[in-house]
């Protein structure tokens, strides 16, 4: 039986879960790939930001504006495919992150979902993710302009 994600709106095998749960699962599978193949361990950082703005519910009220300033950060400043899990030149834009604002996560976070990064050749990993990423930053749109700022760039 397929579900849907209440979250992402992922479309995922129930397999007797919640659908959150379910979609879970399929993050935890894309992170243990990551985690053991550097060649997937490249989308790192945009798996995890991507996840966590699509699921913002469980999170800390500012936790969309770090995803979000990271995933601008990536997006905009460092243009480099592998990015690995390194993000120390960012570490510098997130020392204030108890001052962060809450961001409202839009209703609508994206048509792309780690339902589409799964189970594809590693190859091609990283291109999905960047698709997801694309998709992600698209749907935060109204918060673009935050981003610019903090990071002191045009968005
Ligand atoms: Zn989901």
């Amino acid at each position: 039986m397929i579900t849907r994600c209440p979250s992402c709106q992922a479309k995922i095998p129930a397999a007797g879960m919640f659908p959150e749960d379910a979609c879970r699962q399929v993050y935890e599978s894309v992170l243990a790939q990551e985690y053991s193949d550097p060649v997937y361990g490249a989308a790192h950082l945009l798996t995890v930001d991507c996840y966590a703005l699509q699921h913002p519910e469980a999170r800390r009220p500012n936790s969309n504006a770090f995803h979000l300033l990271r995933l601008g950060w990536t997006l905009n400043r460092v243009r480099i495919p592998k990015l690995g899990r390194t993000d120390n030149d960012f570490k510098r834009y997130a020392y204030d992150l108890r001052d962060f604002p809450y961001l409202e996560a839009p209703r609508n976070r994206g048509s792309v979902t780690v339902a589409d990064v799964s189970e594809i050749d590693p190859k091609e990993h990283m291109k999905a993710v960047c698709v997801w990423a694309g998709s992600v930053w698209k749907a935060y749109g109204v918060h673009h302009h935050w981003v610019g700022r903090k990071l002191e760039i045009d968005i």
